[in-house]
């Protein structure tokens, strides 16, 4: 099990990219230095004790001593946290969670994004070496595509006002990509999008992992609030703990 460690972290930046994604840094060195892609941070986003719980979110990648994040403002967490500045001090807990394999052996790797869930993707591309690697990135709309630290991006979107009208799923699969044994997908979205991917992996065979993006609350298996379906054994896993990262046929979405 990780040894998870809480560091206070001065923001370096924390800069708005479209109307709801912002890309914040912080100084987290002990994290930075431990942390694998795939994995993700509790962050405590207020000084005080509203809200209550801290609030995850993936490595979207690591500069030296920086860790990086991007967000979406969707409550009152992530509001919050848009109005943090330079210099103010964040507490982040980690490293939490188990990350992507990227070890194995593949050629192609095949970053499929749904919206936010692009955010894992920089840090796992900046780590898989010597290896063909092609993105699938889908976003609602033209003005909130974030294609930040990904390599070789095909665009979605739900109106269709950049690239292909549909969903990043959509577009991965007119593509009519070569997928093979040599070729692993790696993807995060919402569990409708994953979903549909896990079908799609399943009927071709394709060797898939997939971030689940479950709320939850304590991060590391105390509070038992974001189990997921195990396939294996009609039994729950725990996506904090067993996750966030799993592989396509072990989990029912
Ligand atoms: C392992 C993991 C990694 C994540 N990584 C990122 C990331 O890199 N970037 C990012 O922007 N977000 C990420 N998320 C989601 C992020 O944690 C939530 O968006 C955030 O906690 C919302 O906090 P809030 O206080 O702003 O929203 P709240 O006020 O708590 O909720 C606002 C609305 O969002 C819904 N909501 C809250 N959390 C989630 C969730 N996890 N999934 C779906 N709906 C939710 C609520 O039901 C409510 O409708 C991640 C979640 C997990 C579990």
């Amino acid at each position: 099990m990780n040894k998870i460690i809480i560091e206070n972290s001065i923001i370096e930046s924390n800069d708005k990219l479209t109307e709801s994604i912002y890309l914040l840094k912080v100084h987290s060195p002990i994290i930075a230095s431990k942390i694998k892609p795939g994995q993700f941070c509790n962050v405590k986003v207020s000084d005080t004790d509203y809200p209550l719980l801290r609030r995850p979110f993936s490595i979207c990648d690591v500069e030296n001593h920086l860790i990086v994040f991007l967000y979406q403002v969707v409550g009152v967490g992530t509001e919050i946290l848009a109005q943090k500045m330079e210099g103010e001090v964040l507490s982040i807990l980690g490293p939490l969670g188990n990350g992507f394999n990227f070890d194995d052996d593949f050629e192609t790797a095949i970053i499929i994004g749904g919206g936010i869930g692009v955010a894992p993707f920089p840090f796992l591309i900046r780590n898989i070496t010597n290896k063909k690697i092609v993105s699938y990135i889908g976003f609602r709309n033209k003005n909130e595509i974030v294609d930040y630290g990904l390599t070789n991006c095909k665009y979605a979107t739900d109106d269709g006002s950049f690239g292909l009208k549909g969903t990043c799923i959509d577009l991965f699969k007119s593509e009519n990509t070569i997928l093979n044994s040599k070729t692993k997908i790696f993807a995060c979205g919402p569990n409708p999008m994953l979903k549909s991917l896990i079908e799609y992996c399943s009927d071709k065979n394709l060797n898939c992992e997939v971030s689940l993006e479950s709320a939850m609350a304590c991060g590391f298996g105390i509070c038992q609030g974001c189990v997921v379906e195990s396939k294996e054994d009609d039994e729950y896993k725990l996506v904090c703990k067993d996750g966030p990262v799993f592989k396509f046929n072990e989990i029912k979405l």
